[in-house]
């Protein structure tokens, strides 16, 4: 498991990263361009050539690619929800100490 956390839990286990519409995607691959964090990978052929292949490595709760989508095919999972989510298992993670 690697040693980044984020609020004090493995990044692992948190579940944020960018989600794709492939019916809006049109493979302009900016996305792709815009994230330094290695988070996409584009396959060479295949119908979804853009692929999320490390959501690990997205930075929790930046959402900046999916501004840099000029048709809106990008879109994250709720800040709030996914806060109570790392509070929840942070909750677990001490009652197991
Ligand atoms: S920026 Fe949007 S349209 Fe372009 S490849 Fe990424 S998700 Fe698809
Ligand atoms: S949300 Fe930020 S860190 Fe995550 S894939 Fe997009 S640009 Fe990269």
């Amino acid at each position: 498991m690697s040693a980044e956390t984020f609020m004090g839990v493995p990044r692992e286990k948190i579940d944020w990263s960018p989600r794709i519409d492939y019916s809006k995607c049109n493979d302009c691959m900016e996305c792709v361009k815009f994230c330094p964090h290695n988070v996409y990978e584009v396959k060479e052929e295949g119908e979804q050539r853009l692929v999320v292949k490390n959501p690990s490595n997205c930075v929790v709760f930046c959402r900046a690619c999916g501004k840099a989508c000029g048709v809106d095919a990008i879109s994250f999972p709720d800040k709030s929800g996914t806060t109570a989510n790392i509070k929840k298992i942070r909750k677990g993670m001490e009652a197991n100490e």
